[in-house]
C-alpha cells in the first residue's frame, strides 16, 4: 500500500510510554528473561476482545507476551514507522466514511485512536496490549498497541501494511456499528438468546465489521494505492485470525460455538464481499441468522 506521501489523521492521541501509571493494580506475575507472563480474566465485554489469537476461550489463561518488564522501552525506527501508518490508515477510514455517509445524507464523526504501550484506561475497563486492537464504543476510541502488528506478522502469519490497515479498519467497523446503532441493537437482542446463539450473533457482528474493513479495502484500491500482492495479504490475515484456527493453534480442538470472530472461511467471505461490493448494504450479516428465526 502506498501510503507515505499521505496526511495522518487528527483524531490520533498517542500515549505509548506512559501506560504505567496504574500498573500495580493489574494482575501481573513476575517477569523473566524479557518474558512477561499474564494471567487474564476474561471479562468478555462485547467488544472488549477482538481480533487476538490469545483469548479465544473462556475462563482465565495464561500468556505469554514479549515485553520490556516494567520499563518503557523506547521505540524503535519500525514502531514509529507504525505510528505514521496507523494515523495515515486512520485519515484514509475517515475519507471513506465520511464519502459514504455524505452519500446517506449523514454526516460521520470519526472514532478516536489512541497508541498506547502495554495497559491502558480506557471507558470500558483497562485496554492490555494482550487483548489486541479494540474499540470501545463507550469513548468511541480504538485502542491499538503497536505491538500487536509485529505479532501478527510472526505469530499470526499475516503482514504487510495493508493487512494492517484491515485490522484497523475492521476496529472502525465497530464504531460504524456504533453510529448505526447496530451493537446497541445486537445488545438488547443478546440478553434474550442463548449462550449458543448470542455467540453465533458476535460472530455477525465480528464479520460485518470485516465487510466495512473491506468496504474499506475497495476504496483504496480504487484510489490506485494497493500494491500487487496487497488483497491476498489482507486475505491471508483474515483467514489466520479465524477463531477455528486460532482455536486449533492453542488447544488442537475447534469448538464452533465458542466461536465470537468467525471462521477463517467466514472472515474471508466477508471482507472480500465487503471488497467487491465496496457497498455496505451489502454487509448484512444478520439476514440470515434472522430469516432462520434466529431472533
Ligand atoms: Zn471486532
Amino acid at each position: 500500500m502506498r501510503w507515505r506521501d499521505r496526511q495522518g489523521s487528527e483524531n490520533v492521541e498517542d500515549r505509548r510510554g506512559r501506560g504505567g501509571g496504574r500498573r500495580g493494580k493489574l494482575p501481573l506475575l513476575g517477569g523473566g528473561g524479557g518474558i512477561l507472563m499474564l494471567v487474564v480474566a476474561l471479562v468478555a465485554g462485547y467488544y472488549g476482545l477482538d481480533l487476538t489469537p490469545l483469548l479465544t476461550g473462556s475462563g482465565s489463561t495464561v500468556i505469554s507476551t514479549d515485553g520490556g518488564g516494567t520499563a518503557y522501552q523506547s521505540s524503535s525506527p519500525q514502531e514509529e514507522e507504525m505510528a505514521r501508518f496507523s494515523s495515515v490508515a486512520l485519515k484514509t477510514t475517515e475519507e471513506v466514511w465520511t464519502k459514504i455517509f455524505g452519500d446517506m445524507g449523514k454526516s460521520y464523526r470519526p472514532p478516536r485512536l489512541v497508541l498506547y504501550s502495554e495497559v491502558t484506561d480506557t471507558a470500558c475497563g483497562y485496554g492490555e496490549a494482550a487483548m489486541g486492537p479494540f474499540y470501545c464504543p463507550g469513548d468511541q476510541t480504538v485502542y491499538l498497541d503497536l505491538s500487536f502488528y509485529r505479532d501478527m506478522k510472526q505469530r499470526l502469519g499475516g503482514g504487510g501494511d495493508f493487512a494492517q490497515g484491515y485490522v484497523l479498519a475492521h476496529e472502525v467497523g465497530h464504531h460504524i456499528q456504533n453510529l448505526m446503532g447496530i451493537d446497541r441493537e445486537v445488545s438488547r437482542r443478546r440478553r434474550e438468546l442463548s449462550e449458543r446463539d448470542a455467540n453465533r450473533l458476535s460472530v455477525l457482528v465480528e464479520l460485518q465489521a470485516d465487510c466495512y474493513a473491506g468496504v474499506w479495502g475497495r476504496a483504496m484500491r480504487d484510489e490506485g494505492i494497493l500494491d500487487p500482492g496487497d488483497l491476498e495479504q489482507a486475505l491471508k490475515t483474515a483467514e489466520a485470525i479465524g477463531d477455528d484456527r486460532l482455536q486449533r493453534q492453542s488447544s488442537g480442538r475447534v469448538v464452533p460455538d465458542s466461536f465470537t470472530h468467525g471462521t477463517s472461511q467466514q472472515r474471508y467471505y466477508w471482507f472480500k464481499r465487503g471488497f467487491d461490493s465496496g457497498d455496505p448494504n451489502q454487509c448484512n450479516t444478520f439476514a440470515e441468522f434472522r430469516e432462520a428465526g434466529g431472533w
